[in-house]
């Protein structure tokens, strides 16, 4: 789960790194009342959204006057950013961070990430800060430092001050570069972070270092034990089929295609949408049901599938081992009478009570179609869909 700059701002401000004075704000009235705040000088206005390069998309500007800030705050509020980080759609912007403007002398890469390879903790580094570490990596892979966490040791005093030496900061900030790094290690162990990355921390012309930006992603696995944390979801910034699902417990992630995809597994999924592609189809979704799905369950997957305008077919696709199929064969029944489903669905059910479950689906009378295999049912799925979306 992402979180919004502001926010992985505080978080990282309580651990101990500095961050600039700043507020936010909802309406340009209040993004100039927060200039006002911070002394009435020379501030920066940021778009808050979950994503990166805000400032080569236009959504960071430095204001200097009260007009500037409310022209910037009115052009900006309401639409949505489109960066290279966002889908063409982009990103709704409904607030702004209002923060007091740093005198830039160096800037930093900083990010905390877990490395699934040695299965730690890794610090990624650069005296190059400010491009994205995408462009970095390309551009300039010599200047990427790596450092690899002990987790029964944690971040070694003397490791911290071998990164600040090796960032070529010298006298008091490579305290301060310590304290960073030890900030952000604690914050990222403490609140079961997947990654913080401070891009930039910049060297002021004061010497100071200081976090520019911040960005803060969580596991979503360990949120029931971080009420704090999962108290910061914005589901404005997520894709609207992906937070109703998420709602009612599903894995599905939005995709371009038409076929409404509802399977158990995520390898089944993954095969399904192989097979759908192979006979010619692209799938809408990707969604695992889940083990031991109740009829309901099955009737929120249709909903989820459903609030998709694009979905011309659907797919279920289930092989129950601790599913059953009759239960799922009661949920699809249960969903043609609660929902109204106006396109036609193919059901492939393979495994536990695969007879009882057929059976229920053949003596309902609904008009549904029923597939043998998985091939059949992907075929079936691509030869069902209107003769428009077809001819595409
Ligand atoms: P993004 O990474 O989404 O583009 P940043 O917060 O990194 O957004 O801002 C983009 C750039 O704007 C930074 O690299 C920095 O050069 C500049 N910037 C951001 N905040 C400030 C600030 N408080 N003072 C001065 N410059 C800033
Ligand atoms: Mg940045």
């Amino acid at each position: 789960m992402d979180i919004h700059e502001y926010q992985a701002k505080e978080i990282l401000k309580n651990f101990g790194v500095p961050v600039p004075r700043g507020g936010i704000a909802f309406t340009p009235e209040q993004a100039a009342f927060r200039r006002l705040e911070l002394g009435g000088g020379r501030c920066v206005v940021k778009a808050q959204i979950h994503s990166g390069g805000r400032g080569a998309a236009g959504g960071v500007k430095l204001c200097d006057t009260d007009e500037d800030v409310r022209d910037f705050a009115r052009h900006l509020l309401g639409t949505a950013l489109v960066t290279k980080q966002t889908d063409a759609a982009g990103k709704r912007i409904d607030r702004l961070w209002v923060e007091e403007a740093s005198q830039i002398e160096r800037e930093l890469y900083l990010g905390f990430v877990l490395d699934r390879k040695s299965e730690r903790i890794m610090i990624v580094a650069s005296g190059h800060g400010g491009m994205e570490i995408e462009d970095l990596a390309e551009e300039d892979p010599d200047s990427l430092i790596r450092m690899i966490l002990d987790p029964a040791v944690g971040l070694a005093e003397y490791q911290a001050r071998e990164l600040a030496f090796k960032l070529g900061l010298e006298g008091a900030q490579v305290g301060q570069m310590v304290t960073v790094l030890k900030a952000c290690y604690r914050a990222y162990r403490d609140l079961d972070a997947m990654m913080v990355e401070i891009n930039p921390l910049v060297v002021c012309a004061d010497g100071s270092l200081v976090a520019l930006d911040a960005k803060m992603s969580f596991d979503t696995n360990a949120l029931f034990r971080r009420g704090e944390i999962a108290g910061l979801r914005d589901p404005g910034q997520e894709d609207p089929r992906e937070s109703f699902a998420a709602d009612h417990g599903l894995a599905y992630v939005g995709l371009d295609g038409d076929i409404g995809c509802i399977i158990n597994g995520a390898g089944l999924a993954m095969a399904s949408m192989d097979m759908i592609h192979l006979a010619g189809g692209a799938p809408a979704n990707f969604l695992d049901i889940g083990g031991g799905a109740s009829p309901e369950r099955v009737c929120q997957a249709f909903r989820t599938v459903l609030s998709d305008p694009n979905v011309s077919v659907i797919l279920v696709n289930i092989f129950a081992g601790i599913n059953r199929c009759d239960w799922i064969a009661r949920g699809v029944i249960q969903a043609y009478k609660d929902i109204g489903i106006g396109v036609p669905v193919v059901v492939r059910l393979s495994g536990t009570n695969v007879e009882a479950g057929r059976k229920l689906i053949r003596d309902s009378g609904l008009p549904i179609i029923d597939a043998d295999t998985l091939a059949a049912a992907a075929e079936a799925a691509v030869a069902a869909r209107p003769q428009s979306i077809a001819a595409e």
